[in-house]
């Protein structure tokens, strides 16, 4: 039989003493394999029973270790039935709380016995409380027995028991130690010295078995430097597999169309305005892009209404002219609706081919547009995700667009391009989006995209005031609705955000405008909301467009592209609700005409600390960037733009907001890698990220 100290890391778990095919299946499950793959196993938290914390030093919210004499043990009934234990220590005393519990355990918990309990600390009524602790009775009072270290905490599976788990990391730090070298130190030390970082080895062995005397707050909250190191090396991979994907993108090839279309210079003169600066410049980029063998991969970002539909529409012109097709794809049905009549109608004169293709289309209509796009026509296709569905072939797609793209990662951009690519030539890529993206964010998760910001707004835009009230106010507002329609003005009226529940939504919607309707019987009111057809949205809008609709209710399908310049007022209830970047979208729909605009934010009263910072950033500033970052701070990445569709990737270890400080560093040193230590690049990325990699099966 091995003994602990000969095992190699890098032999499967199995070699360990203990280990067969039924413990092996639940390891794999959390990802361990290999013995090594255990040391990469980390705690997510740690208890402390190296001390015992005296009662009355107690505070909510902590984990504590504690011992005392059972005062008092009952079975109390309400409208939860528990067992209560009181304990005290002589400084003060805690109510220990049991929900769930047998007749033993209630028999064992008897008065005068003294107990040592393990758990976190709450405020329970009239006096703290544990739930659920770990406990134990000890036969002797005087019992002195402490833990040595902390005792980690691991993420488990079913069946899988801590204990065991921390013996399998044990002989892992065991085998670690005994040779230094087994696990290979892939940050080169110049790295390490400019960071400040422990080695990987260190910091390994110090996250499983902190000593005693460690600062267990700051590795409670992932702060500690060992843990640091990990999630700088992690970070670290993640960035350096972007770069990759980046660079593997840029070899393939694609369509290279001709810089300076006839189409584009047309279509330009027959807009009703000037391009500004900024729409000139981004165009320019975009245009020697597709110019370029190599695919384009570029991200715009430009605020609500600074125009990036018509530079879409000049990129597209531009791939018509050299006979292809485009693809545009938008996320939801009433903009992709818009998308088309817009292009319908510049396009027109120029006897291009633009469809729509959506997912509610009539078989027999979907099947003739199916039909045109294997053909080799340049055509104009313009739909939601209905567009990349299995049936559609693209015969000779040479540009996808994606509007408002903040709602899809990394990989449904690369499903995209494999459904555009034929014969290895693949299309190129224009995502637009008007969700500012926080610079954290676009080093992270958008690092394999080129980046363009329009950063102006088409001149004699006038600026939205803001104000925030309370809904106790809502007669006011009623009044000032009747005011502004009587001048001849348009008024939206945003409802509630209801998550989870886009029928809920819709039904808050109805009842809103029925009772509008009977308070302001002068006007018209209008009712748009998710569950009604398409043809019945396009209705609404373009009645609100022609003035035939004066008050209009909707729901968030109004958050994106719509352009109603006669509307003036936006009324947002239970503005609290929404995400900051949504109210942003949502206001961009008033302020688009030449008179100034006013938007209020109504909220449930009474409203909360967050609540109400997060409103008065809305009150007091326009820029979507300056928001989006605000909104970032407050709410964290996964709030803001929802992990798994932001493409944001589940980390092990870093955090990508209580870590970005470190993005900085971690840039240039993936830069420095890939120059001087480009042999270490595939190790460090199959170490983080292993069979997450493989992007050819997305
Ligand atoms: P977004 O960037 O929010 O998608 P759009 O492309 O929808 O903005 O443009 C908003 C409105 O501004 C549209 O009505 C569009 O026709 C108009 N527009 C775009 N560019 C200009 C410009 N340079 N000058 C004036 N109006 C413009
Ligand atoms: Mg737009």
């Amino acid at each position: 039989m091995t003994t602990a100290n000969q095992y190699s890391l890098a032999e499967p778990v199995t070699a360990l003493s203990g280990v067969g095919p039924r413990l092996l299946e639940k390891l794999e499950r959390i990802g361990v394999s290999k013995i090594q793959d255990l040391l990469f196993h980390l705690p997510y938290r740690y208890i402390d029973r190296t001390h015992l914390s005296p009662i009355g030093s107690l505070r909510s919210g902590h984990y504590a270790y504690i011992q005392g004499e059972i005062e008092l043990t009952q079975v109390r009934f309400g409208k939860r039935r528990s067992l209560l234990c009181r304990i005290s220590d002589g400084t003060s005393s805690i109510v220990l709380r049991f929900f769930y519990f047998s007749k033993s355990q209630e028999k064992g918990l008897q008065r005068g016995l003294s107990l040592r309990c393990y758990g976190q600390v709450r405020r329970g009524q009239g006096s703290l409380e544990m739930i659920h602790p770990e406990y134990r009775v000890l036969n002797d009072q005087f019992e002195n027995e402490l833990d040595e270290q902390l005792t980690a905490v691991y993420p488990s599976t079913e069946g899988l028991q801590q204990p065991r788990l921390r013996k399998l990391t044990e002989q892992a730090l065991l085998a670690l130690k005994n040779d230094k070298d087994s696990l290979i130190e892939l940050l080169p030390e110049n790295i390490l010295i400019k960071n400040k970082l422990p080695t990987l080895s260190d910091a390994l062995t110090y996250v499983h078995r902190p000593p005693p005397d460690a600062d267990i707050q700051s590795l409670l909250e992932g702060k500690h430097p060992a843990q640091q190191r990990l999630a700088f090396e992690e970070l670290l991979a993640h960035q350096l597999s972007l770069l990759e994907l980046r660079k593997e993108f840029r070899k393939e090839q694609s369509p290279v169309f001709t810089k300076n279309s006839k189409l584009v210079s047309n279509f330009l003169k027959s807009l009703p305005f000037e391009l500004t600066n900024a729409q000139h410049q981004a165009y320019e980029i975009i245009a020697s892009d597709l110019n370029k063998k190599e695919a384009m991969l570029r991200l715009v970002q430009g605020d609500v209404g600074s125009g990036k539909t018509v530079v879409a529409a000049m990129a597209a012109l531009q791939a018509i002219e050299s006979g292809y097709q485009v693809a545009i794809m938008a996320p939801t049905e009433l903009l992709s609706e818009q998308h088309y009549n817009n292009f319908l109608s510049w396009f027109e004169a120029y006897k291009i081919d633009v469809v729509f293709l959506t997912g509610k289309l009539k078989k027999s209509l979907r099947t003739e547009i199916e039909t045109r796009l294997e053909n080799e026509s340049p055509v104009v296709v313009i739909g939601t995700h209905a567009l990349f569905q299995n049936s559609v072939s693209f015969a000779k797609l040479g540009l996808i667009i994606i509007d408002e793209q903040h709602r899809f990662g990394v990989h449904q951009r690369l499903a995209l391009l494999e459904k555009g690519q034929k014969q290895s030539v693949y299309p190129h890529q224009l995502i637009m989006t008007a969700t500012p993206i926080p610079r954290t964010l676009t080093m992270t998760a958008y690092a394999d995209l080129d980046h363009t910001i329009i950063n102006e707004l088409p001149p004699g835009r006038k600026t939205i005031s803001t104000s925030v009230i309370s809904n106790e106010r809502r007669d006011d507002v009623i009044d000032r609705i009747k005011h502004i329609c009587a001048e001849g003005r348009q008024v939206y009226w945003v409802c509630t955000l209801i998550e989870e529940s886009e029928t809920l939504q819709c039904e808050t919607a109805i009842d809103t405008a029925e009772t509008l309707k009977e308070k302001l019987n002068a006007v018209n009111v209008g009712l748009i909301h998710g569950r009604m057809k398409s043809n019945e949205k396009e209705e609404v809008m373009q009645n609100f467009k022609k003035g035939k609709i004066d008050l209009l209710v909707a729901t968030t399908v109004i958050e994106v592209g719509v352009d109603v310049p006669n509307a003036s007022l936006m009324i947002i209830d239970n503005a609290e609700r929404f995400g900051l970047s949504q109210l942003h979208q949502l206001r961009g729909r008033i302020g688009r005409g030449d008179i100034k605009s006013d938007c209020l934010l109504m909220y449930q009263f009474p409203l909360g600390e967050l609540a109400k910072q997060r409103l008065e950033i809305m009150r007091t500033s326009s820029d979507g960037f300056n928001i989006a970052e605000k909104d970032l701070e407050l709410r964290g990445p996964g709030e803001v733009l929802g992990t798994r569709q932001a493409g944001i990737p589940e980390m092990r270890v870093a955090d990508l907001m209580r870590d970005a400080r470190l993005l900085p560093q971690i840039q240039s040193a993936a830069i420095f890698l890939l120059e001087n230590n480009s042999d270490k690049v595939e190790s460090l990325i199959h170490r983080w990220l292993g069979k997450s990699v493989d992007y050819s099966n997305v």
